[in-house]
C-alpha cells in the first residue's frame, strides 16, 4: 500500500489544456472517489498515474516516490476499466493469470493468487469458462480478480459499473468496498454517478473543465459545499 499525491499536475494535449495543477494527497489504504462531468479529465488523471499517459508538468508520486517517467509495468497498480477489457479467447483462470505470468511470478506463485482471488470473488465454479459465456456482473468480477491478483499498492478504477444494470451496480458497489476494507489498497474510483460517490468514498474529488472544485468526505461536501457546482452535484441544497 502507498499514498498517492499529485504536485501540480497539468495535462495538455497539443494545445487544449485538459489538467489544470491538480493538487492531491490520497493517504495510504484510502478510497478516494473522483467526480465530474464527461471530459473534465478524470480519465486522464487516472491514466497518468498507470503511465498511460505523460504528464506535461507537475509531479505524480507513489509512496512519495516520483513516478513519471517510469513505464507501466514498473508501476505497482492495477486499473479496472468500465468495458472490462478481458481476453475474449482465454478462460477467467487464464485471464487471472496471464499478467502476473509477463511480470514474472512462477506458475505456483501464481495458481496461489489466483485460487485466492477466485476464493474471495466465488469465482471458482466459472475458472474454465470464457467470458462470452459470463454475465455482465461475472465478467466485472474477473475484472476485479485480474486486478487484486496483482495485489498492487493501488487499484484504479474507470467507471467500473457503468456497464452494469441498476439492481447489479448497487450490489458491485457493496462488493467493491468490502473488499477494498478487506485489502486495505489505497484506491482512486471514477465514476459520474453521485450515490456511488457518496456512498463509496471515504473522500470525494470533484473536478470541473480540468480543475479540483473542492475535495472532502461526503459529509463535508453535502454540508459545506465550495460552490454552486459542488452543490448541484452532490445534491445539497445550496
Ligand atoms: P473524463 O474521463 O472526465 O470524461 P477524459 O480524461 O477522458 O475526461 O478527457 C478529458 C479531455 O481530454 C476531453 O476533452 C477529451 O476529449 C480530451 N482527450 C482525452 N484523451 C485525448 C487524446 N489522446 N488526445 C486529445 N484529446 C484527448
Ligand atoms: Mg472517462
Amino acid at each position: 500500500m502507498a499514498s498517492l499525491s499529485f504536485h501540480g499536475v497539468c495535462k495538455q494535449f497539443g494545445e487544449t489544456s485538459v489538467l489544470s495543477d491538480v493538487n492531491v494527497e490520497i493517504a495510504d489504504g484510502e478510497f478516494a472517489v473522483l467526480v465530474g462531468p464527461s471530459g473534465c479529465g478524470k480519465s486522464t488523471l487516472l491514466r497518468m498515474v498507470a503511465g498511460l499517459e505523460t504528464v506535461t508538468s507537475g509531479d505524480v508520486l507513489i509512496g512519495g516516490k516520483r513516478v513519471n517517467g517510469l513505464r507501466p509495468k514498473d508501476r505497482d497498480i492495477a486499473m479496472v476499466f468500465q468495458n472490462y477489457a478481458l481476453y475474449p479467447h482465454m478462460s477467467v483462470e487464464q485471464n487471472m493469470s496471464f499478467g502476473l505470468r509477463m511480470l514474472g511470478h512462477d506458475r505456483a506463485a501464481t495458481r496461489r493468487r489466483v485460487a485466492d482471488a477466485a476464493a474471495i470473488l466465488e469465482l471458482e465454479p466459472l475458472l474454465k469458462r470464457l467470458p462470452r459465456d459470463l454475465s455482465g456482473g461475472q465478467r466485472q468480477r474477473v475484472a476485479m480478480g485480474r486486478a487484486i491478483v496483482r495485489e498492487p499498492e493501488i487499484f484504479l478504477f474507470d467507471e467500473p459499473l457503468s456497464n452494469l444494470d441498476a439492481q447489479l451496480r448497487t450490489q458491485m458497489r457493496i462488493e467493491i468496498k468490502s473488499l477494498q476494507r478487506r485489502l486495505g489498497t489505497t484506491s482512486v474510483y471514477v465514476t459520474h454517478d453521485q450515490v456511488e460517490a457518496m456512498t463509496m468514498a471515504d473522500r470525494i474529488v470533484v473536478m470541473r473543465k480540468g480543475r479540483v472544485e473542492q475535495v472532502g468526505t461526503p459529509m463535508e461536501l453535502f454540508d459545506r459545499p465550495a460552490t454552486r457546482f459542488v452543490a448541484g452535484f452532490i445534491g445539497s441544497p445550496a
